[in-house]
């Protein structure tokens, strides 16, 4: 009961792995590990445990340190620690409210075959390190495929939508990183020539052309802001504002969703904050290269971008969007000099300094969907909670899965550009658990990319799917 409340109390202050890092190695340190699971020997993370190639306790917290760098070979070690237990498959037991919707990975659940959770992940990494591929290590350059991934494969791999959910539940309990496994894995692939897929070649094309997924010219980038709102445009010889609205690809150019980021500069205005935009010389944050495994095209997007933003002399930098906000805080922050923040936090901070105050009453029941990027990826839960708390009348009744053990809608990681239909089919299973389990049928959510899919699958069933700066933004005006 302490080390869970420890544990709670931790998760706010440092976030989910933040506190876990931290805690693993004050065990060590403190030598405390007895007193944390008296008596208890053999399990993986122990100094009894006999680790393959003979790796103790103290490198297994090698795996809770810094991800960036770590190359597909990096992960032999917890993929021989993987105990096929399937933890990683549900929602955390003692949450789990019915059998029905107690599944957390959507690939898994679609596809219903082990390659497809975060189990088969590990054991399809172990018999490609230690099967054909050991005697290719390190792989000769220039470098050549050197085993011909099969379409099964590829399918398993790429229908992965990297959400974390696998990972939320393995590395609390058995230590394990399965989605950055997969990440680690396209990384791979792209680097030796075998991916991504043909599907993806498209956004690829479009980002060097366009430097966005859309395929969207520059010179449109702006043509979501209403003429009759005047907002900042910052950069060189331009406007200066302490804060930037950085709008993301999906809001700037996917029509039925530019409304997010119209009413995000709403509730900025309407707080009286000094911002601006860059305008058309915005450039997308690389977040679906990334995800998609080509961290080289990505790292050049973000040296681009980094020298744009640290020349503007920001206090700090705000998002509507779940994927941008994870990859700035993920891969940006340390080298920006200001802070960053999606729009949820930073207009919750707007609100309990009192610079804005929700005041029309919406009477709505809604349920709010936690998008993977701002959820499991940056801990941001409570945020969007307080926000939907503040507007009069709004009434939020939470589906079976939420916070960390959320269900990804599927648009993410390149899946809805390579399997459209399963990404639709995973939404049409989120909005059924929307519906089933708390009776709304207004899904609100704080990602572009999230509503977008969930909006497709909404239409057949009737359903409704709002960004929660729209929400707020009708109780303000
Ligand atoms: S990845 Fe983790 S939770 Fe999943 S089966 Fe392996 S050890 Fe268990
Ligand atoms: S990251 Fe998500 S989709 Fe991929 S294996 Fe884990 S739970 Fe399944």
């Amino acid at each position: 009961m302490e080390e869970r409340k420890r544990f709670e109390k931790g998760r706010k202050e440092k976030g989910y792995y933040g506190y876990l890092r931290e805690r693993y190695k004050e065990l060590i340190d403190k030598k405390e590990r007895e007193e944390y699971t008296p008596g208890f020997k053999g399990m993986a993370g122990f100094p009894e445990y006999e680790f393959v190639d003979g790796h103790d306790f103290n490198s297994f917290l090698d795996y809770h340190g810094e991800t960036k760098g770590r190359t597909l070979f990096d992960y032999r070690k917890q993929a021989y620690s993987c105990l096929i237990c399937r933890v990683c498959n549900f929602v955390t037991c003692y949450r789990q409210t019915s059998a029905r919707f107690n599944l957390i990975c959507p690939s898994g659940d679609r596809f219903r075959y082990d390659n497809y959770f975060g189990q088969g992940k590990f054991q399809m990494i172990r018999g490609l390190i230690d099967g054909d591929l050991s005697q290719h290590y390190p792989p000769a350059e220039p470098l050549k495929p050197i085993f011909e991934p099969t379409e099964r494969f590829l399918h398993t791999v790429y229908t992965c939508t990297v959400c974390g959910g696998c990972e939320s539940q393995c590395k609390i309990q058995k230590l394990l990183e399965p989605m950055h496994a997969v990440k680690a894995l396209r990384e791979w692939l792209v680097e030796s020539g075998m991916g991504p897929l043909p599907e993806h070649q498209a956004l690829f094309k479009n980002m060097a052309n366009y430097d966005n997924p859309w395929g969207g010219a520059r010179a449109a980038r702006t043509k979501w802001l209403p003429k009759k709102i005047k907002v900042k445009e910052l950069g060189k010889g331009k406007e200066n504002a302490p804060v930037l609205y950085y709008v993301g690809c999906t809001a700037a150019y996917v029509q039925p969703i530019q409304y997010v980021a119209t009413a995000t500069i709403l509730n900025l205005q309407a707080a009286g904050v000094d911002f601006g935009i860059l305008g058309r010389s915005e450039l997308c944050c690389g977040s679906t290269m990334l995800r998609i495994g080509d961290r080289k095209g990505f790292e050049k997007y973000r040296d681009r971008n980094l020298e744009i933003l640290n020349n503007l002399g920001l206090e700090t930098i705000v998002t509507s969007c779940a994927g941008c906000i994870s990859t700035l805080k993920e891969e940006y922050a340390d080298q920006l000099n200001c802070e960053v923040l999606h729009i949820v936090e930073y207009l919750e901070r707007l609100i309990s300094q009192g610079k804005i105050k929700p005041k029309n009453k919406l009477n709505m029941n809604i349920t709010y969907h936690d998008p993977c990027h701002l959820g499991r990826y940056c801990g941001i839960y409570d945020p969007p909670r307080n926000i939907l708390a503040s507007i009069p009348g709004v009434k939020l009744i939470e589906m079976e899965r939420i916070r960390e053990d959320s269900y990804c809608c599927a648009a993410g990681g390149g899946v809805r550009t390579a399997y459209p239909e399963f990404a639709t089919w995973a939404a049409n299973r989120r909005l059924t658990e929307a519906r089933e389990t708390t009776g709304c049928e207004i899904v609100v959510t704080a990602c572009p990319f999230c509503e977008e899919n969930l909006t497709d699958a909404a239409r057949p069933l009737e359903m409704k799917v709002i960004d929660i700066n729209q929400l707020l933004w009708d109780s303000l005006k």
